[in-house]
């Protein structure tokens, strides 16, 4: 399988620069304004991993990180999606 469909949104198949890992399509809240992400769900990933100390003010037991995520809807342009570790 090459590609997803999503809503009528055909998405590629896209590989996570930092680990090589698939990138897992996710359906964002609307309230975000984001249809669909390819984002890394990747826990041992080096950006995920390495993402701890670039948040400022963050809380020891807060668990925050970056994952490495795409937006389909803006040529698959690469940016930092906040998420809360398991
Ligand atoms: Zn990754």
């Amino acid at each position: 399988m090459s590609s997803y469909i999503y809503s009528n949104t055909e998405l590629e198949e896209r590989y996570c620069p930092h680990c090589k890992e698939e990138l897992s399509p996710w359906i964002a809240p609307p309230e975000s304004g984001w249809a669909v992400l390819m984002v890394c769900n990747n826990n041992d990933c080096s950006f995920y991993k390495g993402s701890d100390e670039d948040i400022i003010n963050k809380r020891d037991d807060s668990c925050l990180g970056c994952r490495y995520a795409e937006n389909p809807d803006n040529n698959y342009s690469s940016f930092n999606l906040l998420a809360w570790c398991k």
